[in-house]
């Protein structure tokens, strides 16, 4: 089995074979695996750093499930009861979202309970989102306006969707908000990555392939394919070829602009939307939550690990070909006023654009994600932009390459119960 891409769709198709007995080799372009998901040493900073801060929540059950199945369920922190806070930079105001146990919001009956100044019609209305269908944009099924629409949906949906959330696909959403939200507190834990998001998903993914007789070739680019009547019959990479045998499938596990251009006849989304990260390296660490959901400033989500503070700003199309410098200065303007560090310099900092971090998950996007299954008889998909029902995530990318080894899996069976 020939899978392409060690990002995490691939590596999460590789380690369901690989766990089946399934010899696999993934060929990955770059020298490392981990593509949009991945930590790196930054020099600037002097530590390692994550490409950008991932929001994943415990009810993301695949998540959990793979990092178990690679033995690096230890390498995450998950606080317990959920616990969110929340800041508005307008007026200085704070809370804690703390959903309730069950599946029913009571808590939207208490104005105590509450975000300050909403009411429990705010939340009534929202609740239009479980009826959406798919053509349906987060604008055409709830009001958005108001101040839950600011202090909780605006930074919810942009992080989930990274879209601009009037426009985000409505259906989509809800997928997220049944598995998380309407599932009460016990899923809607955080899920930190306390040693960066390589120690716990990618390196130990890796090494349990690797264990399991697998291999990952590194600095392997496909270039190309060979097809002969409905079957890929060659895999060309920048240095050699692999003929692949009648028992052979291929995984495509590469972002869809390179997955249309290597297989004809793919049709997938073609619209991107990038995320903007900040990093910066304190003199010390400091007392901080480890996440904080920011409103009313340019920065919507920081994250704190010992010295290092991170921003994340989903959707960022208004600010992604600002300078770097002027970026970092109004993210660190929100981080004094979020913490409370007026008057402290601004550290060394690293800006991280990521121009096309997932696809753009409107309605019309959402509706070209393809089946992992395609017209080639041993060709599937995987990629968090195939259709797996949720936004393009951690957890999609996971399922979805759970969901292409699946397939691949019954062709393979088929095929050798045919021979
Ligand atoms: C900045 C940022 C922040 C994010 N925040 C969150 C978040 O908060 N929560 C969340 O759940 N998700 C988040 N995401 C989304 C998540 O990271 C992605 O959905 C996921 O990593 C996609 O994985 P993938 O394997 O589908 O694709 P990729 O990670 O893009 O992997 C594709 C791999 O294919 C390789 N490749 C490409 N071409 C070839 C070729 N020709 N031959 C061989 N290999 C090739 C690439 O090098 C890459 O390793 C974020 C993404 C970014 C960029």
């Amino acid at each position: 089995m020939h899978i392409i891409g060690a990002g995490l769709s691939g590596l999460s198709a590789a380690v369901r074979l690989a766990h089946k007995g399934i010899p696999v080799t993934v060929h990955e372009a770059a020298g490392h695996a981990g593509g949009r998901c991945r930590s790196y040493f930054e020099s600037e900073l002097d530590c390692d750093i994550d490409n950008g801060n991932h929001l994943v929540l415990n009810g993301n059950h695949a998540t959990l499930d793979f990092l178990r199945l690679i033995g690096a369920e230890d390498t995450v922190h998950v606080p317990s009861p959920a616990d969110i806070p929340f800041v508005d930079l307008v007026d200085g105001t704070r809370w804690s979202v703390r959903p309730g146990k069950g599946r029913i919001p009571w808590f939207a009956l208490s104005s105590l309970r509450r975000i300050p100044g909403t009411s429990l019609k705010d939340y009534l209305q929202s609740w239009r989102m479980m009826w959406a269908t798919d053509t349906q944009a987060i604008k055409d099924v709830m009001p958005t306006g108001g101040v839950l629409w600011r202090r909780f949906w605006v930074p919810v949906i942009a992080a989930v969707t990274n879209t601009d959330p009037a426009a985000a696909g409505a259906a989509t959403m809800r997928q997220v908000v049944v598995e998380t939200l309407a599932r009460g507190e016990a899923a809607c834990r955080p899920v930190f990555f306390p040693n960066g998001l390589s120690r716990s998903l990618i390196s130990p993914a890796v090494d349990f392939v690797t264990a399991m007789g697998g291999q990952v070739r590194f600095n392997h680019r496909l270039r190309g394919v060979q097809k002969i009547n409905d079957t890929v019959s060659a895999l060309e990479f920048v240095q050699d070829r692999v003929d692949l045998s009648d028992n052979d499938c291929v995984i495509s596990a590469v972002p869809a602009a390179i997955a249309k251009d290597m297989f004809d006849g793919i049709v997938g989304p073609n619209a991107f939307s990038p995320i903007v990260n900040g990093h910066f390296r304190l003199k010390q660490a400091f007392d901080a939550p480890p996440l904080l959901a920011v409103v009313g400033g340019t920065a919507e989500w920081l994250f704190s690990r010992e010295d290092v503070v991170s921003v994340t700003v989903s959707a960022a199309a208004s600010l992604v070909d600002l300078p770097s410098e002027t970026i970092a200065v109004r993210f660190w303007a929100d981080i004094q006023a979020a913490y409370g560090l007026v008057g402290v310099a601004m550290p060394p900092f690293r800006i991280v654009k990521e121009k096309r971090a997932t696809f753009l998950q409107t309605p019309d996007q959402l509706r070209r994600r393809p089946d992992c299954r395609t017209r080639w008889r041993n060709l599937y998909l995987a990629g968090d932009w195939t259709a797996t029902g949720l936004p393009a995530t951690i957890e999609g990318s996971i399922r979805s390459g759970a969901a292409a080894a699946s397939a691949a899996l019954d062709q393979v069976n088929k095929m050798s119960g045919s021979t």
